[in-house]
């Protein structure tokens, strides 16, 4: 494929238009917006206009007048959309690893005779931190099994309480067929918990046709919201009466400024919540998911496609070096490249040094983020090829890129 090749894709790039809404600096490529998407113009605008007129002059009447109370059901009402689920599905808040507790601990509650939770190896280590930690909590015989991949279906069986798992597989990119595990799991009895963070944003979610139970997401990696910006959880319609969620702050109370002593959860999805909702966050995170209005997932995803097809057909034929290890079929992967290579974080280090940014996962993996709502075809050949010089030219070995940084 040549320059002038990627350059007639973009020239009939649906997503080119949107481009422009993102202020991405001069020269960079950035192939990271699967770990922090970066900032559109009408985000830093509104996030200024709300410090400056909501909090600055409104003060505490914002909470009122701008509607503050209502944001987070707003912004869940955007996510929903996103993830094929019904109105009144979505409770923006909290961090993903946070809603993760509250739903683990809620769908172990669900399944009180079952004593397992079922997650993958090598999964995201979040999520197999916060099952550890509730179960020594609960201290009431739980126990964590995780399995390879592969072997997922066969180890689901009667003790097996819930699956959790993740979509998406944040260093291969290897994605799970979430339609047959959560089939599975419902023919064991098991209740199923997804993990969306490589999800959401990336491509069409369909939770509902899924009938997945719990979900829980990410608002800073596709969906742009910011750096730690609020995360999301969905609770299937049926779970959301009987939810036991653990922490029972005021926010999730069913009458929060009656002041009552005794909890009484929400009656909807807001049971989810726990405390004060952090409005600044919550702004960012309401205007960047503006520019999904109108995108048609499946040509998003389309291009990704593409843009994966560039990358790999430049890369792989001239790094034999680098070894794919995202699948090559689109159904069974996110929306980025990775490689392994024994010097990944050097080679990471080199390419941001070229200004290419991607990053490196320990212990050897390169990765790359395909984001079509502002990468051109041409980003990303060009991003290839300065990879391949990298590699080609050594570029990597250098003493200087081999220094880790606190944040990888
Ligand atoms: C990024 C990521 C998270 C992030 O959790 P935080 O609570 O926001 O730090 C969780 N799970 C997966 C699979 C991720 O990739």
């Amino acid at each position: 494929m040549t320059r002038a090749d990627v350059q007639a894709l973009d020239r009939e790039d649906l997503f080119a238009p949107l481009r422009n809404a993102f202020e991405i600096p001069e020269g960079v490529i950035y192939l990271d917006g699967n770990s922090l998407g970066p900032m559109q113009g009408a985000t830093r605008r509104h996030v200024a206009d709300v410090v400056s007129q909501q909090w600055g002059e409104g003060l505490i009447r914002s909470w009122n007048t701008h509607d503050w109370i209502d944001l987070p059901t707003k912004i869940a009402g955007k996510i929903e959309g996103l993830i094929g689920v019904p109105k009144g599905t979505v409770a923006v808040c909290d961090s993903t690893s946070i809603n993760l507790f509250k739903v683990l601990a809620a769908a172990l509650h669900a399944r009180p005779s079952r004593r397992v939770i079922l997650s993958e190896r090598n999964n995201f280590p979040t999520d197999l931190h916060i099952a550890q930690g509730l179960i020594d909590l609960l201290a009431d015989g739980y126990e964590l099994r995780t399995v390879a991949t592969d072997e997922l279906a066969d180890a689901i069986n009667d003790e097996v309480a819930v699956v959790l798992l993740t979509e998406v597989n944040y260093r291969t990119g290897r994605r799970l067929d979430m339609a047959e595990l959560t089939r599975l799991a419902h023919a064991g009895g098991a209740l199923t918990i997804w993990d969306l963070a490589h999800s959401a944003g990336a491509f069409k979610v369909e939770l509902a046709a899924a009938n997945v139970d719990f979900a829980v997401g990410c608002g800073y990696k596709f969906l742009n919201g910011g750096p730690g910006a609020p995360a999301f959880a969905y609770v299937a319609p049926q779970h959301i009466k009987d939810l036991r969620q653990p922490i029972t702050g005021w926010f999730g109370h069913a009458t929060p400024f009656n002041f009552v002593d005794d909890y009484a959860p929400a009656p909807s999805i807001e049971r989810m919540r726990v405390g004060t909702p952090p409005i600044l966050s919550l702004a960012a995170l309401d205007s960047a998911l503006d520019i999904f209005d109108g995108v048609d997932m499946l040509a998003l995803r389309a291009k990704a496609d593409r843009l994966f097809e560039i990358f790999s057909s430049v890369v792989v034929p001239e790094c034999p070096e680098l070894e794919l290890v995202t699948p090559l079929a689109p159904n069974q992967r996110g929306s980025q490249i990775a490689f392994r290579f024994e010097e990944a974080y050097a080679g990471v280090q080199a390419l941001i040094a070229q200004n290419v940014i991607g990053d490196f996962r320990t212990p050897d993996i390169m990765r790359f983020g395909l984001t079509p709502l502002y990468l051109s075809h041409e980003d990303v050949w060009q991003a290839a090829h300065v990879l391949v010089k990298v590699m080609r030219d050594r570029l990597w070995d250098q003493p200087a890129y081999r220094v880790r940084a606190k944040v990888v």
